[in-house]
């Protein structure tokens, strides 16, 4: 197994520190609003990537943090006059929500910043021990000129940094990249109390005592979005490596943007899709299957005609696995061996995409592929026994690595396409102003649980409760 690692800038065999397990940590969201479909492709990135260590019969150890706790928290509370804990409650649980849609796995370690306060201080107390912290008016600063490799995960140096990038220059920092690792009590924002005085934990600090807690000195996987290289991963490394010693992680994955018409996604910028509106539209499965076909790290545009395709190419596909499925006997032919060869490739040649850097466009295609030879054995040879093994290899890759859930039978997509011509007809009740047909249709439809939607371009949406 070969991944790009962005510490050392070139794909490297995958070697565990334990045989036979993977300890991974991913940054995960600040809870202070929906997640949007940015935020979400690290979510669904790395589960895959995990599915796939489990496919190989790894013992996954996944670890994915919640900040609760920062500057963002603290406004969203303010503004709503609510308490950062309401706030925090109320975005976890939409967060759990939101992702258990995407078939997030569920055995994923999710710890709260606020509830590792004690081990954030004893590593700050640690770098402050050690001469890498220091403490100004309250507040403790990480001096990044103690730190030598400071600015290898982002490939830069730090004089560079200073000449290139804006960052707010305190007034008695000793340099202006030193970042801070615990910021002093302000009025009406939530404190904890530590040796240097009262106040909170910098955003970069938890991931760094959280992964300790859980991983220890070393761990397999480091990931998140590539915005998160600099300055959280560059910071999060400085910090463990120099209160604890050790390597911290070995290997970084980063993924690319989602895009916007060309441009990276961001709720500072407006130009942004949340996850539960994308997901009122289209099925999780889908936004999954949209995803695997581009290489993580690779930016991709969202849009949803690429949205539509996704979905049609998912229909596709269950309907030629429920076709081959009418073709599954009990008895042997002495064709059988044709198709068998044709499993062994297939399984094979998946699994190497996914080795190589988790090439799932590359997976993907071999699916579509696939289904293509299973197609064309049925039309030459017909029913057969091994077309059994046939469709369960696809579904196991589809089910168990991409996290895509097929329909067990075609009855969803017969019932959609009813729902389609109910609202069909009633569009064109409406057209000729027989209102009475129109809302006896919305009326019965909502009776059953199927509210219709009225848009301003005279289209219709439904929403299913
Ligand atoms: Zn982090």
């Amino acid at each position: 197994m070969k991944f790009y690692n962005t510490l050392t800038n070139q794909t490297e065999e995958f070697k565990p520190i334990e045989p036979g397990k993977v300890k991974m940590y991913v940054c995960g969201p600040t809870v202070y609003n929906y997640i949007h479909i940015g935020n979400a492709r690290p979510i669904v990135v790395f589960d895959i990537l995990a599915r796939y260590f489990r496919h190989k019969n790894y013992v996954v150890e996944y670890v994915q943090n919640f900040t609760d706790i920062d500057d963002k928290m603290i406004n969203k509370a303010n503004e709503e006059g609510k308490t950062v804990r309401e706030i925090a409650d109320r975005y976890i649980e939409a967060f759990l929500e939101d992702t258990k849609k995407l078939n997030i796995s569920a055995d994923i370690i999710r710890p709260k910043a606020t509830e590792y306060i004690e081990d954030m201080i004893i590593t700050i107390e640690a770098l402050i021990d050690k001469g890498y912290a220091y403490e100004l008016n309250g507040d403790v600063l990480f001096d990044v000129t103690k730190y030598s490799e400071y600015g290898k995960l982002s490939n830069q140096k730090t004089d560079q940094l200073e000449a290139g990038a804006r960052i707010e220059v305190g007034e008695n920092k000793r340099n202006p990249q030193d970042f801070v690792l615990w910021k002093n009590k302000k009025k009406g924002e939530p404190f904890w109390k530590a040796p240097w005085g009262e106040g909170r934990p910098g955003w970069h600090i938890e991931c760094t005592a959280m992964s300790h807690k859980y991983f220890g000195l070393n761990f397999d996987i480091h990931g998140g979005g590539q915005d998160l290289i600099f300055p959280h991963h560059e910071n999060e490394i400085a910090q463990a490596r120099c209160a604890y010693g050790g390597n911290f992680a070995n290997y970084w994955l980063h993924n690319g943007y989602i895009q916007l018409d060309g441009e990276k996604m961001s709720k500072s910028k407006g130009n942004f899709f949340l996850l539960r509106d994308v997901l009122e539209e289209f099925d999780g499965n889908v936004f999954r299957w949209f995803l695997a076909g581009t290489h993580y790290r690779k930016p991709i545009n969202f849009s949803k005609e690429d949205m539509l395709a996704a979905k049609a190419a998912l229909e596709k596909i269950n309907g030629a696995l429920l076709r081959a499925k009418d073709f599954i006997i009990e008895n042997n032919t002495k064709y059988d061996n044709i198709l068998e060869g044709s499993i062994k490739e297939f399984s094979e040649k998946f699994d190497q995409a996914m080795e190589d850097d988790l090439n799932t466009p590359l997976a993907v295609s071999l699916i579509h592929e696939f289904l293509r030879e299973i197609n064309k054995f049925i039309d030459n040879y017909g029913k057969s026994v091994i077309i059994k093994e046939a469709v369960a290899v696809i579904n196991d890759r589809m089910a168990n690595v991409l996290g895509i859930e097929l329909k067990e039978s075609g009855l969803e997509d017969l019932s959609s396409s009813l729902l389609d011509l109910f609202i069909y007809i009633r569009k064109e009740a409406r057209s000729e102003k027989n209102f009475k047909l129109s809302d006896l249709i919305r009326d019965k439809l909502s009776e059953l649980g199927i509210e219709l939607k009225d848009n301003k371009d005279g289209t219709t949406s439904y929403i299913i409760k």
